[in-house]
């Protein structure tokens, strides 16, 4: 019987313990994954501080690149965009699976759709716990979008694609065509360096981000930044006049000054705010009279996921991706990483698989 290994996380201030698990026999549609790389989201973070509850125990981990063990038997054995897949290809996928039939996702809106299911959030069970990224092995479930990807593309940078990069991609979608646009980035970790990059790609006029960490600022002008702005500097003076506002931060205060600095037909997309935070003011008559749309947007689709994937293939080495990752970890001292990402506060900490 093969065995995996996995990080169990039982609760907030609980050490994680390596665990085995007999790796259980594929049902219809599924594959069985090596996990390579795993890098640490902020998500994960908040669920280790307990800022926000999963059902325990879990397996967290859900920016993962990996490898394909096997097939289902009734596999059809090709990737998301018909393209063939054999045994060791390298992969990545979406970080749910869901009904594809469901109303919602025939919407566009798949990572809503019914029997939906989370990688590195779901509770681990006796006969169900390879779903998370602190683990050896994952088994991706029917409905999930898996895209194959080149061993060129270095692991660190490949693990960040399925949730940071594609995230991203969702928001730019929301944000319409960029070419030519002055753009504002609220919040500069890795959410708004990709988003700044992804909108250089795109065409944008002029990039502004704005945080309150200078460290995190001067990285920035690296990922395609034009202008930064340091928002505990009591002069600081945002510009206006913007056509896309992007906030990544989740702060009221920057989605509020991001409001503040579109222009005329402005458009505002909040992505960072997935946690308890105070109510944003809206001055409803300025929104009215400058015709301002505000999008929200958790998770993306699938056609933002290929988005994703295209832009690393054709960006890993125009922007310093390979920087994202600044302290790289093995499984078993998955503590470490954590206790190491909540004090120091990098934009990644990665968990490197390949020695398991
Ligand atoms: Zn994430």
């Amino acid at each position: 019987m093969n065995k995996a290994k996995l990080m169990v996380f039982e609760g907030q201030g609980k050490v994680m313990s390596l665990q085995e698990q007999i790796i259980p026999a594929l049902n219809a549609g599924e594959i069985l994954i090596k996990n390579r790389y795993t890098s640490i989201c902020g998500s994960d973070l908040h669920t280790y501080c307990g800022l926000r509850q999963e059902k325990v125990p879990t397996v967290l981990g859900h920016e993962i690149v990996g490898e394909i063990l096997s097939f289902s038997a009734d596999h059809q054995q090709t990737d998301y965009l018909g393209n063939k897949l054999n045994i060791g290809d390298r992969v990545t996928w979406s970080i749910f699976s869901s009904d594809p039939d469901s109303e919602l996702a025939k919407a566009g809106m798949p990572q809503k759709g019914t029997d939906l299911f989370k990688y590195g959030h779901a509770q681990v069970t006796a006969n169900d716990a390879l779903h998370g990224g602190l683990s050896t092995h994952c088994i991706l479930k029917r409905g999930t979008a898996v895209l194959g990807i080149s061993k060129e593309i270095p692991l660190p940078v490949a693990a960040i694609i399925n949730c940071a990069v594609a995230t991203v991609a969702g928001g730019l979608r929301l944000a319409g065509n960029l070419h030519n646009k002055k753009v504002l980035i609220t919040g500069s970790g890795l959410l708004g360096m990709v988003c700044a990059a992804m909108c250089k790609d795109a065409g944008a006029k002029i990039i502004h981000v704005a945080d309150i960490n200078p460290q995190r600022l001067e990285q920035a002008h690296a990922f395609a930044a034009d202008e930064t702005h340091l928002l505990t500097d009591p002069a600081v003076q945002l510009p206006a006049g913007i056509d896309v506002a992007f906030d990544m931060s989740g702060a009221p205060d920057a989605m509020e000054q991001g409001i503040q600095a579109l222009g005329i037909g402005g458009t505002a997309v909040w992505i960072g705010a997935v946690f308890k935070t105070r109510k944003v003011q809206i001055d409803a008559e300025s929104v009215i009279r400058r015709l301002i749309a505000i999008k929200g947007l958790h998770n993306y689709n699938f056609e933002d996921f290929v988005y994703a994937v295209d832009f690393i293939n054709r960006n890993h080495q125009a922007f310093p991706f390979h920087e994202v990752v600044s302290k790289e970890f093995i499984l078993s001292d998955t503590n470490e990483a954590f206790q190491y990402a909540v004090t120091h506060k990098p934009l990644r900490v990665g968990i490197n698989l390949t020695q398991q």
